[in-house]
């Protein structure tokens, strides 16, 4: 079985072929803001088509960079690009391509990736985070991604955890991805985040914030493991040891909840590695 895995974000879009769960084939490139929808659905469809051609694929899976109506199998919208609000990606990609296709938001679809193939393997519930430029989470419970009622469980990046913090593009102020994600601590201490992990000085105070989101998290799904993917991720033992600490520290004292943090194993194909598992959705819709 070959299938086409996309992964839709907001600064790159990346597509890849599999041959059974083997990647044979990758392709990244930059997204263009101002072609927007439509310039990104011609790029795609080119690749796709060529590949098609070339060595076929029998189903098409899709992680979007934006919340999914799922049941719909609609975009809600995409934050980053415009055009995106209510497409009925898949159904236009079935069309296009001819094969069966499916989509979830990115956060679940990496979730799903790094349950399935990657640093989650075997445990559940497992939740799974994103630290990029923005934050996402997606829940991965008994072999399953948990989507909510209406298909937006998981959304840590607005939870709040500075009331009286700096206002979120959302409108409520300290949210998670506010105070903690690439893109803001970029504007807000002048330097990127890949410098800023480096500086233990630095580590020290951020680490209080993210535990304060990855603590919420625990205490409602006390989850076998957590994983944590997203370029600030790859910061390794620097930000991951001050963080299992002062999560530690945080954590209410009777809890017993495990404290188990650890970076995706899947680096940059996560959401393409998900897609290829949420494929397996399709023969029950
Ligand atoms: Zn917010």
């Amino acid at each position: 079985m070959k299938t086409l895995a996309i992964d839709i974000g907001g600064t790159k879009f990346s597509i890849a072929l599999f041959d059974g769960d083997r990647m044979v084939r990758r392709e990244s490139r930059a997204t263009d803001k101002e072609g927007g929808r439509d310039w990104m659905l011609e790029q795609i469809g080119i690749l796709a088509a060529l590949w098609q051609k070339e060595t076929g694929f029998e189903r098409c899976g899709i992680g979007f960079g934006g919340p999914v109506y799922f049941a719909e199998q609609r975009v809600a919208l995409s934050t980053h690009v415009g055009g995106w609000q209510n497409f009925l990606l898949p159904a236009y990609l079935q069309q296009i391509l001819g094969v069966p296709a499916i989509m979830d938001n990115d956060a679940n679809v990496g979730a799903l990736g790094e349950a399935i193939y990657g640093a989650g393997k075997g445990c559940s519930p497992m939740f799974y985070m994103t630290l990029s430029t923005g934050i996402g989470g997606g829940i991965f419970a008994d072999g399953r991604i948990w989507r909510g009622a209406d298909f937006y469980a998981g959304e840590i990046g607005h939870l709040t955890i500075r009331p009286d913090g700096p206002a979120c593009l959302c409108g409520a102020r300290g949210c998670f991805e506010r105070v903690c994600s690439g893109l803001w601590l970029e504007s807000d201490h002048g330097k990127t985040a890949k410098q800023l992990v480096q500086d233990p000085a630095f580590v020290s105070r951020y680490v209080i914030d993210l535990a304060l989101g990855l603590k919420a998290c625990i205490m409602l799904l006390n989850p076998a493991r957590i994983v944590i993917g997203g370029g600030i991720s790859k910061a390794g033992d620097a930000l991951f040891a001050p963080l299992r600490a002062e999560v530690r520290r945080q954590i209410t004292s009777w809890s017993g909840a495990r404290i188990d943090l650890v970076p995706a194993a899947l680096g940059d194909d996560s959401v393409l590695y998900g897609a290829l598992a949420l494929t397996e959705e399709l023969e029950q819709k």
